[in-house]
């Protein structure tokens, strides 16, 4: 183990991903292997663990021995661990923006400037929170000239459960490691089986930081084998999952009756509001960015964009527009805006939601046509690939499934909205309540509309601008509980307080 074997590695041609238990590489106790797809060429291009409950339960125990040494090592200690490996993804950074890139068929730009940065982010944030983080202190004079002094500890949990999707892979896990492991957890790991490739790489760097064994323990596998194994495990305290919303249903109902600590990060439908008076030379990029960046494939992305009537002409020929621009191609190539989606099977579900929104009496507004990937002129590496161009319909009423469910791919719709209240009502007509954009320069509006909006994140005049300061996560269907910052830092401790009387 060690830096002289990443090499290899990385080599993506022939991608072997392993589990990390222990701080060792293994296979799964069954030897069950599942392909690995290159998204960008329809291609296997690598295998990856079947693991199941054997695997996680030795995971589990792994993470169960380390955690008394992990809890009990100071905080200045774990910090700089964390900031090593950090350090080790910085230097890394180009070889996991390619593994990332072949991994899920995302732009390697995106990776390069987006994904990996931020998982470097995500480590050295939590170790200056760690290091920063104060506790509740509240003294009270009692009666008779008595004293009593109550202080709040922050314990770790024990071992938690972090379970990943595959659209941010290597940035969504490390939200979740950093924070876990800054507050004196130990982890088991379960990444998406449709993108482990980068949290594999992740394992090396975290030993060759020296990360103590069985600190971070990864596993790899299917959701319904692997996952459930994970959630369901009783020496595991706390899930953390990214994912889908039928997915976290699935996963409350097993955690639920054994009280484990919860936080579900979940799908959105999030809305774009686009008022006359916004600045369209700001807004129309940046609402193009948030309809297409990753392929549609980020949970905030805004997928339902309203205009008020007054520039609803003009913003739209020129949305669409810009839509058509953006370059589809090998996301390995440079000048590459839109890569492949993360399945075949993907693939057919964008396909199948674009067919039932003309069956709701939707148009395409957009030149190039979903289906037909020939007319993409994709090189020859890619003709196997899953590609759907960008795709905005209009003409859909509010309430049919293209308006109200998650798509999760390159498609949005635009629809003209009269008045600040209809946009609002039209914002808050899901069952998700992620995020949501405006745009307007009235600030009064501005604040009003935030206010309005059910949606754990508002952004004004722009879209994905991250503090990891702030608290992050969704209320309805989008998912129960908060990460980032401090949030973070109180889902993975128990608070205890300690009351002490004194004369
Ligand atoms: P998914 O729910 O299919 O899978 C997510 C993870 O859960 C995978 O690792 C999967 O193997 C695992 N899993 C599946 N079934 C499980 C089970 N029964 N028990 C335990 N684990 C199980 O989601 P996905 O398709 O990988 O990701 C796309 C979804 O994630 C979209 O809905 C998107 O909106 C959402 N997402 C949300 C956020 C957020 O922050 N709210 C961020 C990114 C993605």
């Amino acid at each position: 183990r060690g830096h002289r074997t990443i090499g290899a590695r990385y080599n993506c041609a022939c991608m072997r991903v392993q589990n990390f238990i222990d701080g060792q590489f293994t296979d799964a106790a069954s030897t069950r292997r599942l392909d690995l797809l290159e998204p960008a060429t329809g291609l296997v291009y690598g295998s990856l663990p079947d693991s199941d409950s054997a695997d996680v339960n030795v995971a589990v125990e792994a993470a169960q021995r380390a955690s008394p040494g992990w809890a009990a090592t100071p905080v200045e200690r774990r910090a700089g661990l964390l900031r090593r490996v950090a350090d080790l993804i910085e230097r890394d950074l180009e070889a996991l923006a390619r593994a990332e890139s072949i991994d899920t068929g995302k732009p390697l730009t995106l990776a390069r400037s987006m994904d990996i940065p931020r998982a470097a982010a995500n480590f050295r944030f939590f170790a200056s929170a760690i290091e920063q983080w104060g506790s509740q202190s509240y003294s009270m004079v009692l009666a008779g000239g008595a004293h009593a002094l109550n202080y709040t500890l922050r314990q770790p949990l024990g071992v938690v459960g972090l379970i990943s999707p595959w659209n941010l892979p290597l940035y969504l896990l490390t939200w979740k490691i950093a924070p876990a492991i800054a507050c004196g957890n130990t982890c088991v790991c379960k990444p998406s089986e449709l993108s482990p490739a980068t949290a594999h790489l992740l394992s090396a760097l975290l030993a060759e930081a020296g990360m103590p064994p069985g600190v971070v323990n990864i596993v790899h596998g299917t959701g319904v084998s692997a996952g459930a194994a994970l959630v369901n495990h009783p020496l595991v305290r706390a899930i953390s999952f990214t994912g889908g919303t039928a997915t976290g249903a699935a996963i409350s109902r097993d955690a639920a009756p054994k009280f484990k600590k919860l936080s579900l990060e979940l799908g959105g439908k999030n809305p774009t509001i686009v008022f006359d008076d916004a600045d369209l030379e700001r807004a129309l990029p940046e609402v193009l960015r948030a309809a297409f960046t990753n392929q549609g494939q980020v949970c905030l992305c805004g997928s339902r964009i309203y205009v008020q009537r007054g520039i609803a002409r003009e913003f739209t020929r020129r949305f669409v527009s810009g839509a058509d621009a953006l370059r589809v191609g090998d996301p390995l190539e440079p000048g590459t805006e839109q890569g492949a989606l993360i399945s075949e099977g993907h693939r057919r579900k964008v396909l199948g939601a674009i067919e039932q929104a003309l069956g709701e009496g939707g148009r395409v507004l957009t030149s190039r046509r979903a289906d037909d990937a020939a007319a993409l002129s994709l090189s020859a590496r890619c003709a196997g690939g899953f590609f759907v161009p960008p795709t905005v319909l209009g003409g859909l009423g509010p309430h049919g499934a293209t308006q109200q469910h998650e798509i999760f791919g390159p498609v949005v719709t635009i629809t003209e909205f009269e008045s600040e209240r209809d946009a609002i009502e039209l914002a808050n007509s899901t069952a998700y309540g992620l995020s949501a954009s405006v745009w307007t320069r009235d600030v009064a509006r501005a604040h009003r509309t935030a206010q309005a909006i059910n949606a754990g994140t508002v952004w004004v005049n722009c879209w994905l601008l991250r503090d990891l300061r702030v608290p992050f996560g969704g209320v309805k269907d989008s998912g129960v509980g908060r990460e980032g910052g401090e949030d973070a830092l109180r889902f993975f401790t128990e608070p205890k307080n300690v009351c002490l009387r004194y004369e």
